[in-house]
């Protein structure tokens, strides 16, 4: 008789139950393990000195908890003044924050952004606005959590992705008249005109200008002295990269006139972010000389702290694509899915350019209707029912223009959206 039962026979008992608690922990460790390492360095040339930047790594969406960091970077390419790109350095971050419903987890916050980052420019624009001056400005906003990168734009400053040997793609669109037709028409539907400087009897010169005010982008913060139909509402693209990381470069025009994408991706691969940056600078002045401000950051998010972005083998599946939509899918977390992004795969989670605030600003009720106030979607002021508005209906509208549909708006804000849509307020348009 054997002493002992053989193994087996043994009747094999199921792994035990993992209580979720453990599981979430486990989740939230990896998450923390998974946080790419940020390196940045900033570069220059001052022609006009119009140009600022904003760089802050040291953000937490929950105040006091440092596993919650994010960084922002962001340029400011001024024109016709300083003010409005010093305004929106000072301002914008607040507002978009601000917009940002309290106490939304990391998913949800993540989410809100988009909306987020429209009504904190609109805001932005509102407040320059009130103070009369007459300065403008490009933004180009840049803020990386994890491996999620959000950017919103106006104007003609770029921020381009490369994923070091895979493709180089654009997250940003220019918002020049001469460069984009869809924007050219709406600013022509919104009761602008665009057309070129007339000198010496109908010679047209320089590039495509709107009228009047002869400004030649499309968007911008500030511009009051240029038609409303210049807007402040941003080109906003959302992009998850794969845990291989990538490099950002964000520069004004003074970069872009001179050097192709591709050019200044290629021009700094293999180094790190604060020596990459000068050659981009270098290289845009060798072929273009300083015709303008030029200011660039190179922004490296990486998987570990070296200080070189590893680079990866192109491959033919290497690129940008648009297979993951909208809301990250639980198998995204499944081997197939790790496999693909292990390959330099970047899921676009959103793109989004539209000018008309309803597009933008979803269809969702007031939130604090309970408390019997209304928040306005865009500078985020309560006011109470009975303060003389309507919501998304009511005399506010020009007969024949479609009712608001958009959540609540102020009638401040109201005033700016139909200003920015080339409509003028029944109000005003009453005579009595
Ligand atoms: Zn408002």
């Amino acid at each position: 008789m054997p002493t002992h039962v053989p193994i087996a026979e043994v009747p094999r008992a199921k792994p035990p139950l993992v209580p979720l608690a453990t599981l979430i922990g486990r989740e939230l460790r990896n998450e923390k393990l998974e946080k790419p390492f940020v390196k940045y360095g900033q570069a220059a040339l001052a022609k006009k000195g119009e140009d600022y930047f904003l760089v802050k790594t040291d953000c937490q969406r929950i105040p006091g908890n440092p596993s919650s960091s994010f960084s922002v970077f962001a340029i400011f390419d001024g024109h016709n003044g300083i003010s409005a790109a010093i305004f929106a350095k000072e301002h914008l971050l607040d507002n978009v924050l601000n917009a940002i419903p309290l106490g939304a987890s990391r998913e949800e916050w993540l989410q809100s952004l988009p909306r987020a980052l429209v009504a904190g420019f609109v805001k932005t624009d509102i407040e320059f606005q009130q103070r009369g001056e007459t300065s403008g400005t490009t933004v180009t906003f840049v803020i990386i959590d994890g491996w999620t990168i959000t950017v919103a734009s106006v104007g003609d400053s770029r921020c381009i992705l490369d994923t070091q040997g895979g493709i180089v793609s654009l997250l940003t669109v220019d918002h020049r008249l001469e460069e984009n037709v869809e924007e050219r028409e709406r600013v022509t539907a919104s009761g602008g005109e665009v057309g070129r400087l007339n000198i010496f009897g109908g010679n047209e010169v320089g590039p495509l200008r709107c009228w009047p005010g002869g400004l030649c982008l499309s968007r911008s913060i500030g511009d009051t002295d240029v038609g409303e139909y210049i807007v402040p509402i941003p080109h906003v693209k959302q992009v998850k990269l794969s845990n291989a990381g990538g490099r950002l470069i964000i520069a004004s025009d003074g970069i872009w006139d001179a050097l192709s994408s591709d050019m200044a991706a290629k021009s700094c691969r293999g180094l790190p972010a604060e020596l990459a940056v000068k050659l981009v600078v270098k290289e845009a002045l060798r072929s273009r000389g300083l015709k303008d401000d030029t200011t660039c950051l190179v922004v490296d998010i990486i998987p570990s702290d070296r200080p070189i972005l590893p680079t990866t083998p192109r491959k033919k599946n290497n690129i940008l694509t648009s297979l993951f939509i909208g809301k990250k899918s639980p198998s995204s977390t499944n081997k197939a899915a790790n496999k693909l992004s292990a390959v330099g795969v970047v899921e676009e989670l959103f793109e989004e350019g539209s000018a008309m605030l309803a597009e933008r600003l979803g269809k969702d009720l007031p939130s604090d209707r309970n408390a019997g106030l209304y928040r306005c979607a865009v500078c985020q002021v309560d006011q109470t029912p009975g303060d003389g508005f309507s919501v998304n209906s009511g005399p506010f509208f020009t007969p024949g223009s479609k009712p608001w549909e958009g959540p609540f708006l102020c009638t401040n804000c109201r005033k700016k959206k139909d200003a920015m849509e080339g409509k003028r307020p029944s109000r005003h348009t009453v005579t009595v």
